[in-house]
């Protein structure tokens, strides 16, 4: 049986790619979401932020205060995206 994920809503990734990068989600919750955004290929390339989100949730497992700047990163290119 397929792990239950909710519903993928490309209009709610940014609000809970901004939860991620704030801590806000638990990492149960981290977790799934991680899962969800590599469901959403659309996602992930629109955004260009594959590559950096990976290294954020890295850097955060490993608790590195990297992190700061990567979250900087994502922000701006979740941001300087264009809606089409
Ligand atoms: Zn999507």
């Amino acid at each position: 049986m397929d792990q239950q994920l909710p519903k993928h809503d490309c209009r709610n990734f940014v609000k809970k790619v901004f939860l991620v990068l704030d801590g806000e989600l638990p990492e149960t919750e981290r977790n799934l979401f991680i899962m969800d955004i590599q469901r959403c290929k659309g996602c992930l390339e629109h955004f260009h932020i594959e590559k950096t989100f990976k290294d954020f949730i890295a850097a955060k497992v490993e608790r590195k205060d990297c992190s700061e700047k990567l979250k900087q990163t994502i922000i701006s290119q979740v941001q300087s995206n264009p809606e089409t």
